[in-house]
């Protein structure tokens, strides 16, 4: 997915009037200051985009300072105005090398923080070493994009999805359905994706090595514009625009950019083929004949469009109503990268919201109006502004969100997302600019969310109008529509397309039937330039497309009117709006926004840390008895046995360990809660990120636990309700 990132700095070309990139930098982590150190590993792409534009900008005051020296020196000036020139180019170039350095040390980590694929090397080793994933098939060496959920991955995702249920599903009445993997071929012709689901790939012609060749390119231009400071204004805004333009390049287009820059096979540095499509769809066959071709499904939604006309009954003819379902999709990606966010076979959770196009507006919207986070319209990705934060009622009112349905969507996936956990300056809301949107498409935003990766598409959220079932509707015959009633019979113009069969028959004898048919599918534009065709000239050329040729009509063989007709109901077909969720990339971005490294009591290591909020935490709890002892692991046992009657997930660790050890280990799993067991009458609950204690009754431990991570009390709350307990005696971490 593309983007631009530029900032808009209130800068001068010569550097005294603007302010400094450190500057900038600097007033960024004071003000984000606490949140920032412990949140933000590295520093964000905006600070990054900051100190680049401040670059590109004194690139261009070195240039043209250099200019005027070349122009004083031609024109024979003074060698006190000649010198007077180079100083002052030389002090430009000198601010440039201090931007250039800063530049390296954000994006290498040397400004202290961790470099991006520091920070992403840590959190990945330890949701390997903790099995929050395995690459699937691990001991073949595994396969490419796919992977697989350990224990405590499999937790969080339950917990992701059943927020997501209780969250839409739930709240919203939606309907949900489970529909199979394996889709039959037709589905999949009428929705478009036996023809158009591809990605262009260029082969490495020694090897037979496949890439995306957007990809490819996109990495070139990115790779020229951050890392060669050597190019020039034009050539960086010649990147930038192919940047831009990528989505849509064709085949050729593509092709012949690759050759011009001389891109080559990344890993052996052989030639390339030229791009074709490859679809990426895993096809299969359905019985054991080999004649009935299917797919494994890329999304879920088609199962959910193909049910339209039962849901819409089970529903009573009501709209609007969402259906739901969340499922495994399907995509032999051509060569994944980006670990867990761009694999082969993943959860996808999908809504369609299925409404009258006449009416968009949403009853609950006003729940969701005064919420305000970062929205990127497409105006501002046009101009090189960055992403700002706009109440969304007033994106809405501004018409910037197309309609309340969609805007409400992007309100309630905001509030979703940040419950998990998300941090919101991290996320923001982006529209598709106009060359990304399918033409049917009346809007869509993405949810992108800000990982080590850069900006990610986590959610997208799309009105597709009422192209998904007339699809449907043309292909299988069924009529996928809806139908409004009228209190009162009302009037409408209608056109009427009246063929003259006797006529055409003598015309077109064994395919009258066929140019009938064509006839009478004109929409009301082509019948009416038709009918004024017919009328000034007395005949037409026609396609039929069933014939596959042009045939001549004449004013004799059909009749075109508008007639008045009493009408009882409307019936038409429904917009769909879709929040479409890759649960997968959720998941990783809230590990990446939910990691910290804190130092051991001792100092001689780093401990890593989970700042899960407990609706995620794969384990609520655990319990530890402080030292091995048998009533005290007996009354482990008891507090145990009220969590499990209480549904709360938790570990009981009877091991000798030492307790900071036992702390330290499930800190890594990320677990909210630790009860130790220190004496027979009560006990010490630790949470996590602050590592404050509190001591309460063994009879009451299960229930401040349940209170909490069911979220129905906070850990502030239940501080300032029981006695606390100095860390020292137990945290020896
Ligand atoms: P799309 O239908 O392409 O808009 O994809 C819907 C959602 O699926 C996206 O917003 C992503 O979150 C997710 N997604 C798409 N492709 C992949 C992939 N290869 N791996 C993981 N998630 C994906």
């Amino acid at each position: 997915m593309r983007y631009f990132l530029l900032i808009a700095l209130s800068t001068h070309s010569f550097g005294h009037n603007f302010l400094s990139p450190l500057a900038t930098l600097r007033s960024a982590h004071s003000t984000l200051s606490h949140a920032f150190t412990r949140r933000r590993p590295y520093p964000t792409i905006q600070m990054e985009e900051t100190l680049r534009k401040a670059l590109a900008e004194k690139q261009s005051a070195v240039d043209s300072q250099g200019n005027a020296v070349r122009a004083l020196k031609a024109a024979k000036a003074t060698k006190a105005d000649v010198d007077a020139a180079i100083e002052a180019l030389n002090g430009l170039k000198l601010e440039k090398a201090s931007i250039e350095k800063q530049l390296q040390a954000a994006v290498s980590g040397g400004d202290g923080s961790l470099s991006r694929e520091a920070f992403r090397q840590t959190v990945n080793n330890t949701l390997e070493r903790r099995l929050f994933y395995i690459p699937s098939f691990k001991i073949y060496r595994g396969v490419a994009g796919l992977y697989d959920y350990g224990p405590p991955g499999c937790a969080v995702k339950s917990n992701v999805l059943g927020f997501w249920r209780q969250h839409f599903v739930l709240e919203e009445n939606m309907l949900e359905v489970d529909c199979p993997c394996v889709t039959p071929e037709v589905v999949l012709k009428a929705s478009g994706h036996v023809d158009k689901f591809t990605d262009l790939m260029v082969k490495d012609e020694k090897t037979g090595t496949c890439y995306r060749a957007d990809h490819l390119l996109k990495d070139f231009c990115n790779e020229k514009l951050q890392k060669d400071l050597s190019i020039t204004a034009e050539k960086a805004a010649e990147l930038k625009h192919v940047l831009a333009v990528l989505d849509d390049l064709s085949s050729e287009e593509l092709g012949a950019k690759i050759k011009e820059y001389g891109i080559t096979a990344p890993d052996t540095k052989n030639p390339l083929s030229d791009p074709y499509p490859f679809n990426l769809m895993f096809q299969t066959s359905i019985g054991p004949s080999g004649l009935s071709p299917g797919y494994m499904r890329p999304e879920t939604a088609q199962g959910i469009f193909v049910n339209f006309k039962d849901l819409y009954y089970y529903n009573g003819n009501k709209l609007p109503f969402a259906a739901a379902q969340i499922g495994q999709a399907f995509r032999n990606e051509i060569s994944p990268r980006q670990g867990l966010l761009r694999v082969r076979e993943f959860t996808l959770a999908e809504i369609e919201h299925f409404v009258d196009p006449e009416n968009k507006s949403h009853p609950k919207f006003s729940e969701v109006a005064n919420l305000e986070f970062l929205m990127f319209p497409r105006e501002e990705q046009m101009s090189g502004h960055s992403a700002k934060k706009i109440p969304l009622g007033e994106a809405v009112s501004r018409g910037i969100v197309n309609n309340e349905t969609l805007g409400y969507f992007i309100g309630r996936v905001y509030l979703f997302l940040t419950r998990l956990g998300i941090d919101e300056d991290r996320l923001r809301f982006r529209q598709h600019l106009a060359n990304e949107m399918a033409h049917y498409a009346a809007d869509c935003w993405d949810a992108e969310i800000e990982s080590s990766y850069g900006w990610i598409e986590c959610v997208g959220i799309a009105d597709r109008s009422a192209y998904d079932l007339r699809a449907h509707t043309d292909k299988s015959g069924v009529a996928l529509v809806a139908q409004e009633k009228f209190s009162e019979p009302r009037e409408v113009e209608k056109l009427v397309i009246n063929p003259v069969k006797k006529e055409l028959g003598l015309a077109f004898k064994g395919n009258q039937r066929m140019v009938v048919e064509a006839l009478e599918a004109m929409n009301e534009k082509e019948a009416l330039e038709m009918k004024a065709t017919l009328e000034s000239k007395g005949e037409t050329e026609f396609l039929v497309c069933t014939l596959g040729k042009n045939v001549t009509i004449t004013k004799s063989m059909v009749t075109i009117s508008k007639e008045i007709k009493k009408e009882h109901q409307r019936v038409f077909t429904p917009s769909v709006i879709e929040p479409s969720f890759g649960i997968g990339r959720i998941i990783y971005c809230l590990y990446e926004h939910s990691f910290y490294t804190r130092p051991s009591k001792a100092g001689d290591e780093q401990l890593n840390v989970f700042r899960f909020p407990p609706l995620v935490a794969p384990i609520k709890c655990t319990v530890f008895p402080l030292v091995q002892n048998q009533q005290y692991e007996e009354v482990a046992i008891v507090i145990s046995q009220s969590l499990t009657t209480a549904g709360i997930s938790h570990k009981i660790d009877i091991t000798g360990t030492s307790i900071g050890k036992r702390y330290a280990r499930t800190d890594e799993l990320g677990v909210p809660f630790a009860i130790t067991v220190d004496s027979t009458s009560s006990v010490t609950i630790r949470e996590r990120d602050s590592k404050d204690q509190i001591r309460v009754d063994v009879e009451q431990a299960a229930t401040v636990i349940k209170e909490v991570t069911d979220g129905r009390t906070t850990w502030a709350d239940v501080w300032s309700t029981f006695p606390h307990q100095s860390s020292a005696s137990a945290d020896d971490e």
